[in-house]
């Protein structure tokens, strides 16, 4: 049974029956939402939050989720869970944050956050009988789209910019995906996606892909059970296209609506400073977002110059008191480097971008009062293993006796 009343547009509030699937409004054209009967979803909640269980996180928020054929789940899984949220020991208090939380979203399958969203397309591309699952990427979205494809017995057809990182490519091939290289960046990944679409029938997991949306708004549920119900001061997002960002705030505004949480989190988007139109918007006070001159970047993700969700992501910061920022390459890299070294957590560029972003934040002193924060780490740093260590060398080889060991170990 299911609690959707169908795909809404926020500009116009008509509702598209789930069956009559687009990405757009008829009307107005602009993105769609999947929307709920709150009230059967607050009885559901009623009932206490789901346990992760053995399963699928789709089975665990079966009642928040648009499925209609939950018996298909096994055919798409790949282990996708509830993902960890554990408390900082040695950055947050160094930063003045006594309560740093770490949301663990590289821990999914195909080690990004993309999981999310996948896992619930992949299953409607079933439901709906598509052959094909489709994205322009930046690399991590490929990527789990590929995996999926590749559990649920579909083709998948990725376009990637042309620095996508090796290894993501890598993992790309090895799930058996068709993968379109681009001789260009991710816009003219996407340019030429939106053109093909206009002549095949591929599902198209990125973008505004409103299952994708609404998969990726549970990250706001995970974090509200995993606190007991509480609503941290500020939880921070890298943002590229900003999908992760509005789709948390669409989240928390249910939970809100429901009576299940007294108050908004402010919403904190941090870009590279590389390539930052949303942070360029948000301090010249604009609503809309245009595009800006790119500077090279040590990260392949994240460098997004049309960002789909940008004025949605303006607009849902604004409104929770949040703040949008940038921050530099030589900040994420060091950032990147005091996850591992102090935290044990290894990530890509992209996975430090919140945190160095909270970190400036609290050294700049530009929102007070903050305590508890949430960081979402989206990748894992094996998807860029060399990006903040490009001279790092192996050791040299010691002779295995414990009297070379000894002198190995003394001289360090
Ligand atoms: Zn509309």
């Amino acid at each position: 049974m299911s609690n959707v009343l169908g795909l809404i547009c926020r500009s116009c509030q008509r509702i598209t029956p789930e069956r009559e699937f687009a990405y757009a409004c008829p009307s107005c054209n602009r993105p769609l939402e999947v929307a709920y009967d709150l009230e059967a979803l607050k009885r559901a909640l009623g009932r206490g939050w789901p346990g992760p269980g053995a399963g699928s996180l789709l089975l665990q928020w079966r009642e928040a989720l648009p499925i209609d054929r939950p018996e298909l789940v096994d055919q798409v899984t790949i282990g996708e869970q509830q993902t960890p949220l554990i408390r900082s020991t040695r950055v947050g208090p160094r930063l003045g944050l006594p309560d740093l939380r770490f949301k663990i979203e590289m821990s999914l399958g195909s080690a990004s956050l993309k999981d999310r969203g996948t896992s619930l397309c992949a299953l409607k591309a079933l439901e709906l009988g598509y052959d094909t699952l489709c994205v322009a990427s930046s690399g991590n979205n490929a990527s789990s789209i590929a995996a999926y494809a590749a559990k649920a017995g579909l083709r998948a057809a990725v376009f990637i910019q042309r620095d996508a990182s090796p290894a993501k490519i890598l993992k790309m091939l090895a799930y058996g995906a068709t993968v379109v290289r681009v001789d260009g960046d991710m816009s003219a990944a996407s340019r030429v996606l939106k053109q093909l679409l206009e002549k095949h029938r591929w599902l198209n997991c990125g973008g505004p892909n409103p299952y994708r949306m609404t998969a990726k708004r549970l990250v706001a549920y995970e974090v509200t059970a995993q606190l007991d119900g509480g609503v941290p001061d500020a939880i921070a997002f890298p943002c590229g296209g900003s999908a992760g960002l509005v789709a948390a705030q669409m989240g928390y505004a249910e939970l809100l609506a429901m009576g299940v949480i007294p108050r908004m989190p402010r919403l904190i988007g941090v870009q590279l400073a590389a390539c930052d139109p949303v942070t360029q918007a948000f301090e010249a006070g604009r609503d809309e977002v245009t595009p800006v001159a790119k500077r090279p970047s040590f990260s392949d993700a994240l460098m997004n110059n049309s960002p789909t969700w940008g004025a949605a992501a303006l607009k849902a910061v604004r409104e929770t008191g949040g703040i949008f920022l940038s921050v530099t390459d030589e900040e994420v890299a060091a950032m990147i480097r005091s996850l591992s070294a102090q935290e044990g957590l290894f990530v890509e560029p992209a996975g430090a971008v919140a945190v160095a972003g909270v970190a400036k934040l609290m050294a700049e002193r530009r929102i007070p009062g903050l305590s508890r924060v949430v960081c979402t780490l989206t990748g894992h740093g094996l998807n860029a293993p060399q990006a903040a260590f490009p001279d790092l060398k192996l050791p040299d080889p010691v002779e295995p006796t414990p009297a070379a060991v000894e002198a190995y170990l003394a001289a360090r």
